[in-house]
């Protein structure tokens, strides 16, 4: 077992003098490595539960659901399948009907359910399991996003998009054989969602001087590391190499448990992610194919950062309402953001998409997002205040 990341996680927790609660990760077992799903076989004899039920689509069955149920066939576990089925533009979304398919299919007495994919099926599986009042295990696919750790399942609900917190997994096998196998806009998405902490830490330490956000040292530093380790191993991940996934993936995690610690997603999403979200509304509401979370975040972190840049030290200089010791510290905080330029060339590294013509994403649905995204959440974003401060 490969207790590394959560000892890593206790000793921040352990660290922490923030004053908020922090909350144990109540993880049991956590492994990223070649071959992690032989522990799974004997995690899931350790607990004596015999009856799975495993949720794919039609890809991450073949990238990982088949094998991982022959394994399972041998030890004479029961299992069940959800095989989830794509909309009509090729995508798996994470909605009613999907919710539906998994809780009408699962078997009352199963005794745990089982996500095998990326970011989409893992907010199936975890807002199933939850309505159900089962665990789930997580069975990473692809190093695409930071939310497989998390308590947050987003749903498409009518169209529109919520956020729902529900559960954590249980236990996280990611086996870098099968990571390995992910495509190139995946592990560049799940590279892209790493480098919008960058906009998203500077929005929250921006929050925590001017409105008085909640802040916790210790998770923006977790966030930090995760952003630093995800960056250095730009090279491999290019590569698809087993070092590049496992450096990514943990970075990923790392970055989901500096949300778990906080207990809030304050340290990993700020104004980059308002824009994001604006932009998947809007290609929900027109019926497109949708695009890959974190490839959107790659784009949006070096345009938000240039808007930043060119707006910030100004805005803030000639606010009558900031201390000269607010100022100060806002100004250095925003000063070190890597500037969109510095974005893109991170993302090139890695293969990622680093234009809104790329992404498909009209200038008419840009304008609108700098402008309204920041209404999507109350979070006290820099890109809230450039648009509601006079
Ligand atoms: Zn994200
Ligand atoms: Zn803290």
């Amino acid at each position: 077992m490969d207790l590394s990341l959560v000892d890593w996680y206790n000793k921040a927790l352990s660290n922490c003098t923030c004053g908020h609660h922090h909350h144990p990760l109540s993880m049991e077992e956590l492994t990223i490595k070649s071959g992690a799903t032989d522990e799974l076989r004997s995690y899931l004899l350790r607990k004596k539960w015999m009856k799975v039920h495993v949720v794919y689509d039609r890809n991450t069955r073949t990238a990982a659901g088949d094998q991982v149920v022959d394994q399972l066939t041998v030890d004479n576990i029961h299992i069940g399948i959800s095989e989830i089925e794509e909309d009509e533009n090729q995508d798996v979304i994470a909605d009613e009907a999907a919710i539906m398919q998994v809780l009408t299919e699962v078997d009352h007495e199963t005794d745990v359910l089982m996500a095998v994919g990326a970011g989409t099926l893992h907010d199936i599986t975890r807002y199933a399991a939850y309505t159900l009042g089962k665990p789930f295990i997580s069975i990473p696919t692809a190093p695409s996003v930071d939310g497989f750790n998390s308590m947050g399942a987003p749903i498409v609900l009518k169209k529109k998009k919520k956020t729902f917190q529900t559960q954590t997994p249980i236990a996280l096998f990611a086996d870098v054989d099968v990571l390995k196998e992910a495509p190139t806009d995946m592990t560049a998405a799940g590279f892209g969602d790493v480098l919008g902490k960058y906009t998203a830490l500077a929005d929250w330490h921006f929050g925590a001087i001017t409105a008085n956000e909640p802040f916790c040292d210790q998770a923006a530093e977790m966030t930090l590391e995760a952003l630093n380790q995800a960056i250095q191993s730009a090279k491999d991940i290019r590569a698809g190499s087993a070092k590049g996934m496992e450096n990514l993936f943990e970075a990923l995690l790392k970055s989901g448990m500096a949300m778990s610690l906080f207990g809030h997603s304050h340290p990993a999403s700020g104004g980059e992610h308002h824009l994001s979200h604006y932009w998947e509304m809007g290609f929900l509401a027109e019926g497109r194919k949708q695009l890959l979370h974190g490839e959107k975040i790659g784009v949006s972190t070096g345009l938000i950062a240039d808007i930043y840049h060119e707006h910030v030290e100004k805005k803030v200089a000639l606010d009558p309402l900031l201390t000269d010791a607010q100022k100060e510290r806002i100004a250095l905080i925003f000063k070190d953001l890597p500037t969109g330029d510095d974005i893109n060339t991170l993302l090139g590294q890695v293969g990622g998409k680093t234009t809104l013509a790329e992404l498909g994403v009209e200038e008419v649905l840009y304008q609108e997002s700098i402008h309204n995204a920041h209404t999507l959440r109350k979070r006290n974003t820099m890109l809230r205040y450039l648009n509601e401060r006079e």
